[in-house]
């Protein structure tokens, strides 16, 4: 069987697939430390539930329009200008199937051969892969745990070509948890409004999952020419727990959101209809359940820094943000990968090795489980680079 030449260099998910091992060795009855899943603990808040019952009994099963039911487009536009002062007409946002599709509609929507997407290392694993599948080249930028994995506005700078279509950013990020300031996007913005072809996709997804005061600025409302350039890239997984109901959009050029939406119409259709209506909730209603899961996190990025950082040879940056801690494992002299199988059999600890994200010196570890597991996986992981040393 010859698989389509479209698929030879597309990597598989590393973490879905470590996942999966930590889940199926824990069915095995094997005590797991999972530090590997991109996902909340917590069960999606009763209300947003309720308004998803209440649509099924209303009979609400049947096809929507391709991009989304009108009510969720309005409160997603809602959102937007309340959150970040932005303002977006119904024909500029598409209701996707999560985070994920948006992204990958996108890249359909505005890539073609030849075309380079430049993507700051390390990144959410499937920017790469989705690149390479609308047949673009992805350009790496290395940054370093000295720039808090940062991309600067002169490694921006020197890496834009005339071939270059699109910009990934990615704040607050996966894996690092880092979070760009207002002030770092304003620089990065002043070197992308110098170069009038490239368009910006800026992955918002963990916007609301903040510490310390840190703050959020869309680098599409820096400017006009900023707005016009970007497309906003979310969801709802992260923020209302809401990771099994596939809900996600993309917010932006009415023309590149019509093209979305010519894709999504021939590949997937509409999402799931009731699903759409918990999202309405989620976003209409009190806010209060965001809070009470961010400062849930907060307390356990707390915790898990705190033993990291005492163990010999773990340096990490504090994040500000999303739910991931990203240390170097540099003075260990092995691959990101060795480190991760020897820690899943010799302690049944589950993390990402950070060549899953491009940078092979790193490990990822979620904290988004509770504090017990948190507590008993690091004492693990202690233990095992003791050894090590
Ligand atoms: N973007 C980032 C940075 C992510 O970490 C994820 C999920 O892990 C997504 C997008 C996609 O989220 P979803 O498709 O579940 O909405």
């Amino acid at each position: 069987m010859q698989l389509a030449k479209r698929l030879s260099n597309i990597l598989p998910s590393l973490t879905l697939a470590i996942d999966a091992k930590a889940k199926a060795m824990k069915a095995s009855g094997i005590d797991i430390c999972s530090f590997s899943a991109g996902e909340p603990d917590f069960d999606t808040p009763d209300h947003i539930k309720a308004a998803a019952k209440t649509a099924l009994d209303q009979g609400k099963t049947r096809y929507t329009a391709a991009a989304g039911i009108p009510e969720l487009k309005q409160a997603i536009a809602d959102k937007l200008l309340r959150d970040n002062q932005l303002t977006y007409k119904p024909e500029q946002i598409i209701v996707t199937n999560g985070g994920k599709h948006s992204l990958y509609n996108l890249m359909m929507a505005i890539l073609d051969p030849g075309d380079e997407v430049i993507i700051p290392v390390p990144f959410w694993v499937s920017y790469p892969e989705m690149a390479k599948l609308a047949a673009a080249t992805p350009v790496f930028v290395i940054t370093t745990e000295e720039s808090g994995y940062k991309i600067t506005p002169e490694q921006l700078e020197a890496t834009i070509t005339p071939q270059t279509k699109l910009f990934v950013l990615n704040s607050p990020s996966n894996p690092t948890g880092m979070v760009y300031s207002p002030t770092e996007i304003k620089a990065l913005a002043d070197v992308l409004e110098r170069h009038p072809h490239v368009y910006i996709v800026s992955d918002e997804i963990y916007e609301k999952i903040l510490y310390d005061g840190a703050d959020h600025l869309s680098i599409a409302a820096v400017s006009p020419a900023m707005y016009d350039r970007t497309l906003i890239s979310s969801g709802f997984a992260k923020a209302y727990s809401m990771t099994g109901w596939r809900v996600g959009y993309l917010a932006g050029d009415p023309t590149i959101i019509k093209a979305a939406t010519m894709i999504q119409g021939h590949s997937t259709s509409n999402i799931c209809t009731f699903a759409q209506h918990g999202a309405v909730t989620a976003l209409n209603d009190s806010q209060e359940c965001v809070e009470t899961m961010r400062l849930a996190f907060a307390e356990r990025r707390d915790v898990m820094y705190d033993l990291l950082t005492a163990m010999d040879g773990i340096t990490c940056p504090k994040p500000d943000g999303a739910f991931y801690l990203f240390p170097s494992i540099k003075s260990f002299n092995m691959s990101s990968l060795e480190f991760c199988e020897k820690l899943l059999e010799e302690m049944q600890v589950a993390v990402i090795p950070g060549i899953a994200f491009g940078l092979d010196n790193c490990i990822r570890l979620s904290y988004a489980t509770d504090l017990d597991t948190i507590r008993k996986g690091c004492d693990r992981i202690h233990r095992f680079v003791d050894k090590l040393h």
